[in-house]
């Protein structure tokens, strides 16, 4: 399998070189070159596998020759046994119609381990084979910043250096990223800064030629394509529970940077028969408006509850739009000039009448994502769920389904990691799971640093060990 660039100009690669790369050349975001697709009988054959068996099934096409069969076995193997629950992401019925899809009994509670936890073991095995290292630096508003750390902490070859906004993430998640003793891993609290500030600031050390001069640099936000492959995985288990590929279910997906529902759209073209895929929105709402009326522009980013979509530029956006505009790079490569220059674009009709037949959208208030907690709650045999969940399981409820369709949201973090949110909407706070231990006992360890790019650079060129 090669892939392709969004953006038509950067050389194609193969799934080992993708995986290293992160974001393409020429800006734009790797994807395969065409999608692999699975006959129904060979989709009914995937039922009832253990989920790392599923997993090394779903990723074969899409790893190709970058890994044998059975070292692609083992890594799946090696990344779901760190999961608390036997079938990784366990399904829990609410009413006659909706499910939950938990995606995260992963060491950190949120289901960015899915993917980050065989990212890890990638990048090892890839490093390794090339003699290579690797200085991944990442921004992070919470999830993706500790979900990076358990994955990477103590790994050959690797050091991260996670940026995240002084303090704007969540006590829990703080914690979670600074605790961990690993040598290779360094967290750097930015003063002053939001999180697209930090996020800014990473995006110049990639394009600064002193810093890539001695470093090679990796990256562990969803613009990595391996991210979005391993979430393809747990649509598959969820629909061929529930008798894929004869019936078809719904998801509902709470959505920031469009990563987790574009893996969705992935499971769909690859044969999967969905229902729909809805995109769930919080006040940030730039998705709700591009896939309902054809609005792609950005505005100003409102802090919710649920931190980790309040998101105005959802990168991953832009595969579609390749994928949806007759796979044009050139011509997407301008529609994405006009963007990045406008901060505005509208879909073009093919592009908006090809996501309205997959996808819905719809929008959540403060309002809906603490009434959905408490019928979650209060209806539903008391399942707490966090406020993210909520917002995607309030988009399930508002939208008239098929009779027989079962409707799944996915369930993206623990409800402890956002423990203060959750019970201010029911009353009830949720305790973290024991395998995480004793978080807050432990001694914390990050630099703090001026919000100031030179200081963050500076930073890393006297602690990274260079190439
Ligand atoms: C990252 C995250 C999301 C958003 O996922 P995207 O792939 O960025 O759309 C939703 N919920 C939680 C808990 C997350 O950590």
């Amino acid at each position: 399998m090669r892939y392709v660039s969004t953006r038509g100009r950067a050389p194609a690669l193969d799934f080992a070189g993708v995986t290293l790369a992160g974001l393409a050349s020429d800006g734009g975001l790797y994807v395969p070159e065409a999608w692999p697709v699975l006959a129904r009988d060979e989709i009914a054959a995937l039922r009832g596998l253990p989920y790392a068996e599923l997993a090394a099934r779903i990723m074969r096409p899409f790893v190709g020759e970058s890994l044998a069969p059975g070292r692609l076995r083992a890594l799946t193997a090696q990344a779901y046994a760190r999961f608390a629950h036997a079938a990784v992401t366990p399904l829990t019925q609410l009413d006659e119609r909706h499910w939950l899809l938990e995606l995260f009994h992963g060491p950190t509670l949120a289901f960015k381990d899915v993917a980050l936890q065989l990212l890890g073991l990638l990048f090892e095995e890839f490093l390794a084979r090339e003699n290579s290292r690797l200085t991944v630096v990442g921004a992070t508003s919470g999830d993706t910043g500790s979900a990076a750390i358990d994955a990477l902490a103590g790994r050959e070859g690797i050091e991260i250096f996670m940026l995240h906004p002084a303090g704007r993430v969540s006590d829990v998640q703080r914690v979670q990223m600074t605790t961990v003793r690993a040598p290779n891993v360094h967290n750097i609290a930015v003063e002053g800064a939001s999180f697209d500030d930090a996020q800014a600031m990473v995006k110049r050390l990639f394009a600064d030629s002193q810093v890539t001069a001695r470093h090679r640099l990796g990256a562990v936000n969803s613009i990595n394509w391996a991210r979005l492959m391993a979430q393809v995985v747990y649509y598959f288990a969820a629909a061929l529970q529930f008798g894929a590929p004869e019936k078809k279910v719904a998801f509902s997906v709470p959505t920031g940077n469009f990563g987790d529902v574009f893996a969705g759209y992935a499971a769909a073209r690859m044969g999967l028969p969905i229902e729909r895929l809805v995109v769930a929105t919080n006040v940030n709402d730039i998705l709700h408006r591009a896939l309902s009326e054809g609005d792609y522009s950005v505005g100003e980013v409102t802090a919710t509850a649920a931190p980790s979509m309040d998101i105005q530029i959802s990168s991953n956006f832009e595969r579609l739009l390749f994928d949806l505009g007759n796979r044009d790079g050139a011509a997407l490569a301008a529609q994405m000039a006009r963007f990045e220059k406008a901060r505005a674009i509208r879909l073009t009709a093919a592009q908006l009448g090809g996501a309205r037949a997959l996808f819905a959208s719809v929008r959540a208030d403060a309002g809906d994502m603490a009434s959905a907690m408490r019928w979650a709650w209060e209806q539903c045999g008391c399942e707490a769920i966090d406020p993210h969940t909520a917002i995607g399981l309030h988009a399930a409820r508002s939208l008239t389904w098929p009779d027989g369709v079962p409707v799944v949201t996915l369930a993206t973090a623990h409800p402890a990691k956002f423990r203060d949110a959750v019970e201010r909407a029911t009353g009830f706070r949720p305790t973290l799971p024991a395998r995480v231990g004793d978080l807050f006992g432990r001694e914390e360890r990050y630099a703090r640093l001026p919000g100031d790019y030179a200081a963050v650079r500076a930073y890393i060129l006297e602690t990274a060990t260079p190439l």
